[in-house]
């Protein structure tokens, strides 16, 4: 009986994979992997292991969720070293909760490998610090993804103004979302940074107010979505009104708290 890894392969730079990871990709008998990633992690893979492709393309799934499930069972029953390689991380948007049941449930001995997540990749070529003492004390991972047409937006609610929000799979509608995250009271001068394909060749970057988020378009993907007073571009960084306003509202809290 072997045992099945799910393993995080990054956002897309091979120096951002673990050690770990990298020392599992080069003992493995069977890799199924998604379409998010790329090629030179991929090559990285065992020759001689046999590599499935399970990922999405255009919304379309190669394989349903419940076959990846049942393979990994079957594999881990005939193979030693059985991966599932997930962009990023595994366990954030990475269905990685159904596949946990289904190994557990099966019995089939599995170990989880970390990866970089996108929104730590994006951040870090946005040179966006996700929290920062003076300006965002939470970090919300979220998502706009459309599930049966309609976008679930309902956390929303959980915003602050000293809250960073990511979102994973913005889609093309950003003037939605826009919206959605204006009317949890946001300030419509709130910077928004768009990276595409953060940590590959191909990165881009996009920046807005959360007023003008709507105008961005043709964005390729994968893309991410930081929307938060950290979301500053560099240029507006120094003795922005934005950071004059934070500054003054952390004295002022200081000033209470002594
Ligand atoms: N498990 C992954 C997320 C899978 S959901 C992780 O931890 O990163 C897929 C979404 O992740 C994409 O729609 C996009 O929003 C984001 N994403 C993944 N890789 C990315 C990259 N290199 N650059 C920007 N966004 C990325």
């Amino acid at each position: 009986m072997g045992k099945v890894y799910l393993v995080g392969a990054g956002p897309g730079d091979p120096e951002l994979l673990t050690v770990k990871a990298a020392r599992i990709l080069e003992s493995a008998d069977v890799v199924l992997h998604d379409a998010l990633v790329t090629q030179e992690i991929l090559s990285l893979v065992s020759p001689k292991a046999q590599m499935i492709d399970v990922g999405k393309r255009c919304g379309h799934k190669l394989l349903t969720q419940d076959e990846i499930n049942a393979y990994l069972i079957h594999t881990a029953a005939l193979a030693n070293v059985v991966v599932r390689l997930k962009g990023g991380d595994p366990l954030i948007f990475g269905r990685a909760g159904e596949e946990i049941q289904a190994l557990r449930s099966a019995g089939v001995d599995f170990e989880i490998v970390p990866g970089v997540t996108a929104a730590l990749a994006a951040a870090a070529a946005a040179r966006v610090s996700l929290t920062d003492r003076r300006l965002a004390s939470q970090v919300l991972f979220t998502t706009a993804h459309r599930k049966g047409g309609a976008m679930s937006l309902d956390w929303t609610r959980a915003i602050t103004p000293d809250t960073t929000v990511v979102v994973y799979m913005p889609g093309v509608a950003y003037a939605d979302l826009g919206k959605a995250l204006l009317s949890s009271g946001l300030d419509p001068q709130t910077p928004c940074v768009i990276v595409a394909c953060a940590a590959q060749k191909s990165q881009q970057m996009y920046r807005a107010d959360l007023a003008g988020l709507g105008r961005l378009s043709g964005i390729s993907a994968p893309a991410l979505l930081i929307v938060g007073r950290v979301a500053l571009s560099e240029a507006e960084s120094i003795g922005s009104d934005v950071w004059q306003l934070a500054q003054a509202a952390a004295m002022q809290d200081e000033q209470q708290i002594t």
